[in-house]
């Protein structure tokens, strides 16, 4: 942007459920560690009813322009909403850490693992059709292109942050083509570049990852697996409340947490913040503020340690509440 001392542009898109009440959360904290200048822009189910359109082209315009966005969640529209978004920030993979926090209950306590989604194509890209009444299809599409670009990232985030290595999550024994040319591509990427890689097949990874977390770190997946496979982690760690993510683009990113709209505890107050305060982190860190990032990391951290705590995590402590706590430490 123009003025180089002018603060980053933040995008922030609450979107609709829960979206409406963690999404403020986050901006509290952001507003707290740095100079940001937030741009509000609508998109979800209610924006679809008021104006005919779940995504505005405002919206996806300030997402494709501001330094970051931030997004909550989104209903009955999401695959309108946040396909797009993803789109308009150029976000080629999604990063979502799944760690266990001490203090928090977890199955597996020791779960500290980070999917590296394929956020362009895959099933997720929607060739749907519908044939016949009662015949549908859907045409997948993989490219090695996007298969390589996933793979110089895992390789770049592996070296930057100290990881040995990452697996590759796959089902090339029956899609033999597609998740055949994706995980030869990422494989080939990480040989190139003398990365430690290994493979597992996807199903495998499932029982594998439930009964023995520790085995695996960084995991690179196709889209659809990458999606299902976080929220299983999900279930290791104590729920979808805890987890953030990042759609990360060449320039800029768009920042949410893993869960939806939770619409059975929409608008009672009670969300747990942490997930999107965490991702809130994941963007400063995108704008160059590691600092800012680890501050309010250690803050969620430590609330999440002594509470208070939200009812997901056995407390009955409200969202305000929480992002309270969360500034105290700040
Ligand atoms: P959507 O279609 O928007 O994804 P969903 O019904 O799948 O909606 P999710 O948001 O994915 O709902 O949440 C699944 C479950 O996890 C719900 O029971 C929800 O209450 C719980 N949950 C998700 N996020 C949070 C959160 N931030 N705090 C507390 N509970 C949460
Ligand atoms: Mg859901």
């Amino acid at each position: 942007r123009g003025d180089a001392d002018a603060p980053p542009e933040i995008a922030v898109i609450e979107g609709d459920g829960i979206g409406r009440e963690v999404v403020p959360a986050a901006v509290e904290v952001l507003e707290a560690v740095g100079d940001y200048a937030f741009a509000e822009a609508e998109a979800g189910d209610a924006t679809l009813d008021e104006t005919g359109e779940a995504l505005p082209a405002e919206t996806y315009d300030l997402a494709a322009s501001a330094d970051a966005t931030l997004f909550g969640a989104a209903g009955e529209s999401a695959a309108d909403v946040i396909l797009p978004l993803r789109e308009a920030v150029g976000s080629f993979v999604n990063v979502r850490p799944a760690r266990a926090y001490l203090g928090v209950d977890a199955l597996r306590p020791e779960t500290d693992l980070v999917f590296l989604r394929e956020n362009t194509e895959g099933v997720y890209a929607g060739h749907e059709d519908r044939l016949t009444d009662n015949v549908s299809t859907l045409t997948r599409v993989v490219t090695e292109s996007a298969s390589r670009r996933l793979g110089e990232f895992a390789c770049e985030y592996v070296a930057e942050r100290g990881h040995d290595g990452f697996t590759v999550a796959h089902k090339a024994n029956v899609m033999r083509e597609t998740d055949g040319l994706f995980r030869d591509t990422v494989l080939a990427e990480a040989e190139r570049r003398g990365v430690d890689a290994d493979t597992v097949l996807m199903d495998a990874f499932a029982t594998r990852v439930c009964l023995d977390p520790e085995q695996f770190g960084v995991v690179v997946c196709p889209n659809l697996a990458g999606d299902v496979l976080s929220d299983l982690a999900a279930g290791l760690v104590g729920g979808l409340g805890l987890l953030p993510s990042a759609n990360v683009g060449e320039e800029r990113g768009l920042f949410e947490p893993v869960h939806g709209t939770a619409p059975d505890i929409a608008g009672k107050g009670v969300a747990n913040p942490s997930a999107t305060i965490l991702s809130a982190a994941m963007l400063v860190e995108s704008l160059g503020d590691d600092d800012a990032g680890a501050r309010i990391r250690s803050a969620v951290e430590g609330v999440l340690s002594d509470g208070p705590r939200t009812p997901d995590l056995g407390g009955e402590a409200t969202t305000r509440e929480v992002t309270d706590a969360v500034l105290a430490r700040l």
